[in-house]
C-alpha cells in the first residue's frame, strides 16, 4: 500500500529534502521545506488527527484547494489510514462542489482559504448545510503568513475546525493507532476518487485503488530514471492525477524531492522555483510551456540543472518541443499519454526515442500493461490503421464510483478500458493519437479527424493556435469550423482567406467553411481545450 511504501522511503532517506513549497513568486524567501523525517512525521499527525476526528476506513475525505504542502501530507495521511482521497477541482463552484460532495456521500472536507478569485469557505460552508453526508470542514492555513490558519480565527461554529487544530487531535489516539489501521488495508483498497477532467461532459469519479496508482507512478519513476538526486517541479494542478500520480507517487517512490512553485500556474513563478532549488525535472501540458518559453525574460533564468520532464494531456506541436528540449535543456522529456481511468499513464515515450517519436507518437505501452486498436465492430485492426484504443491491465481502474452501468460501458468483459480516443499503432508499437471519437467530424459521409486540419492551418503565419470543430449543417450533417487565436499583431483572418490557403492543398472537404477569431479557447482546470462547449457556442452564433 502506499503508506507502507511511504514509511519505508522515509526511513531509507531521513534527512533528504522530501517536499518544498516555494513563496508565492517561486522564490526561496519564505519557503516551507520538509525532510522525508519532517514529512513522515506530520503524515503521522494528521493520519491521527483525522484518526480521532472518527474519519474510518473507507470514508471520503476531500480536498478542495489549490496545490499547497497539506495537499500531500494529506495525500499520504488518508492513504495510511485507508480512507479515500476525493480531488475537487479547484475551480468548481458551489453548485459543482455540491454534486461532487453528493455523488459520493464525502464525510470531510477540507477547504483552501478563500482567496481573490474563489470564496471556497463560503461555498464550502452552503455544501455544509445541505448534504448530510458532509460532517464536518477543515480550513487550511493562508499561505505564508505563518498565522493559526483561518483569517477568523479559529472557528468556533460546529462542524467546523481547522487543519492545525485538526492536527493537534493527534495525541488523543495513541501513537500505535495508525499503525494498526495500516496493517489492515490490502492494495485492492480504494485509495482514491479522482474526477475526469470534464472535457466532454460532466466529470466522472474514477475510483483508484493503491495497486492501480501507487505502481502506476512507480513505473513512471522508472522511465524517468528518477532517484533520490532528483527535484521535481510540480506546476500542474494536484486535484489531477497529472499531480498527484505522475508528480507526487513517482517522486517519492523514487526518494526524489517535489517542488512546488506557487499556487495556481504562473510560468514566472514555475521557471523561478526550477533555477532557485535546482529543478532536474519540470511537469507541464504543452499550453503551460508554451507560456513559460514565450515569458520576455525567459533567458534569465538558469535552467541548467534540468534534465528531464513529463508533458502530457494533450498532443505538443513540434516547434514547443524542440525548444523544450534545446532551450530549457529537457533532453530526456517524455510524453505521456493516458486517462484518470488508468492510473492515468498508459503510454509513454523512453530515453533514447527521436524528436519526431516525441511529437507525433505519445510513445509505447507501459511495463505490464497491454494496448489494442479496435473497429467500431470490436475487431483488432491492422497496424497502421485508425480505431479506438484500448487500454488493459494493473492501471484500470475500480470503476466509476457509484455509476456501475457508466463502469460498464467503459469497461468491457475482458478487462478492456475503452478509451474514447482514436488512434494508430505503428510497427514499432509506438501509439498515434488522432482525437477524440466524439471531435470526429463526419461531413457528408466523409470522417474527418480534426487534428489533421489544425496541423495544417498551424503552419499558416498568422496563426498563434487553432481547433477545428464541427457545426451542425441540413446539407452535409456537419461542417467545419476553424476557431483561430490570432499571432500578436497578425492581420484578421476571413473565411475566405483560410479557404484560399487550404485550397489545393486540402482535401475540398477538409476546407473549413466557418472561421472564428478568438482570443482564448475554454479550457478545463487540467489544461485542455473543452471541444465541447466550442461547439454550442458555435451553434448559438450561428443561429
Ligand atoms: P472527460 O472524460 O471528463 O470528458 P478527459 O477525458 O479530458 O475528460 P482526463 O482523464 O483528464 O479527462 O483526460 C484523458 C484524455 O486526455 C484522454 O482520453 C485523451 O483524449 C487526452 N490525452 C491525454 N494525454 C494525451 C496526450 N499525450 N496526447 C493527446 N491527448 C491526450
Ligand atoms: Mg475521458
Amino acid at each position: 500500500t502506499i503508506g507502507t511504501n511511504f514509511a519505508r522511503i522515509a526511513a531509507r532517506f531521513p534527512d533528504r529534502e522530501a517536499l518544498i513549497e516555494a513563496a508565492a513568486d517561486g522564490g526561496a524567501d519564505a519557503a516551507r521545506r520538509w525532510t522525508f523525517a519532517e514529512l513522515a512525521h506530520d503524515v503521522d499527525a494528521a493520519a491521527r488527527g483525522l484518526l480521532a476526528a472518527g474519519v474510518g476506513q473507507g470514508d471520503r475525505v476531500g480536498i478542495w484547494s489549490p496545490n499547497c504542502a497539506e495537499w500531500t501530507i494529506l495525500q499520504y495521511a488518508t492513504a495510511v489510514i485507508g480512507a479515500i482521497l476525493v480531488n475537487v477541482n479547484p475551480a468548481y463552484r458551489s453548485h459543482e462542489l455540491v454534486f461532487v460532495v453528493k455523488q459520493n456521500g464525502m464525510r470531510m472536507l477540507v477547504v483552501a482559504p478563500s482567496d481573490r478569485t474563489s470564496e471556497y469557505v463560503g461555498m464550502a460552508r452552503e455544501a455544509l448545510a445541505v448534504c448530510p453526508d458532509l460532517r464536518e470542514l477543515v480550513f487550511l492555513p493562508v499561505p505564508h503568513t505563518g498565522s493559526a490558519g483561518f483569517e477568523a480565527g479559529i472557528p468556533s461554529t460546529p462542524g467546523e475546525t481547522t487543519w492545525e487544530a485538526l492536527v493537534a487531535r493527534a495525541g488523543e489516539v495513541p501513537a500505535s493507532a495508525v499503525a494498526e489501521r495500516a496493517a489492515t488495508l490490502t492494495a485492492e483498497d480504494p485509495i482514491n476518487i479522482q474526477y475526469t477532467s470534464g472535457t466532454t461532459g460532466f466529470p466522472k469519479g474514477a475510483t483508484l485503488t493503491h495497486r492501480n496508482i501507487l505502481n502506476n507512478g512507480y513505473s513512471i519513476g522508472e522511465l524517468l530514471e528518477y532517484t533520490e538526486a532528483d527535484r521535481v517541479v510540480i506546476p500542474v494542478p494536484f486535484y489531477h492525477c497529472f499531480g498527484m500520480v505522475i508528480g507526487n507517487l513517482a517522486a517519492y517512490s523514487h526518494g526524489c524531492a517535489t517542488i512546488l512553485p506557487g499556487r495556481g500556474f504562473k510560468p514566472d513563478a514555475t521557471l523561478r522555483a526550477v533555477q532557485d532549488f535546482g529543478g532536474t525535472s519540470l511537469y507541464g501540458v504543452p499550453t503551460m510551456f508554451i507560456a513559460e518559453l514565450a515569458l520576455p525574460d525567459f533567458s534569465s533564468y538558469r535552467l541548467g540543472t534540468l534534465r528531464t520532464g513529463v508533458m502530457a494531456g494533450s498532443l505538443c506541436p513540434i516547434e514547443v518541443m524542440k525548444r523544450v528540449i534545446s532551450d530549457m535543456h529537457m533532453e530526456d522529456v517524455a510524453i505521456c499519454y493516458g486517462m484518470t481511468e488508468t492510473s492515468p499513464v498508459s503510454t509513454m515515450t523512453r530515453d533514447g526515442d527521436t524528436l519526431a517519436q516525441r511529437t507525433e507518437t505519445v510513445g509505447r505501452t507501459m511495463p505490464n500493461l497491454e494496448s489494442k486498436i479496435v473497429d467500431a465492430a470490436g475487431a483488432t485492426v491492422e497496424r497502421g490503421v485508425i480505431g479506438e484504443l484500448c487500454t488493459r491491465g494493473y492501471a484500470v481502474m475500480a470503476g466509476y464510483w457509484d455509476q456501475p452501468d457508466k463502469t460498464a460501458e467503459a469497461i468491457d468483459a475482458e478487462g478492456w478500458m475503452h478509451t474514447g480516443d482514436l488512434a494508430r499503432m505503428d510497427a514499432d508499437g509506438y501509439l498515434l493519437i488522432e482525437g477524440r471519437i466524439k471531435d470526429m467530424v463526419i461531413r457528408g459521409g466523409e470522417n474527418i479527424y480534426p487534428r489533421e486540419v489544425e496541423e495544417f492551418l498551424y503552419q499558416h503565419p498568422s496563426i498563434q493556435d487553432v481547433q477545428v470543430i464541427g457545426v451542425p449543417d441540413p446539407k452535409y450533417g456537419e461542417e467545419l469550423m476553424a476557431c483561430i487565436i490570432l499571432k500578436p499583431g497578425a492581420e484578421e483572418l476571413s473565411a475566405e482567406d483560410v479557404g484560399a490557403y487550404c485550397r489545393g492543398r486540402l482535401a475540398h472537404y477538409k476546407v473549413p467553411r466557418y472561421v472564428d477569431i478568438r482570443e482564448s479557447f475554454p479550457m478545463t482546470v487540467s489544461g485542455k481545450i473543452r471541444k465541447v462547449q466550442m461547439r454550442e457556442e458555435a451553434v448559438e452564433r450561428l443561429g
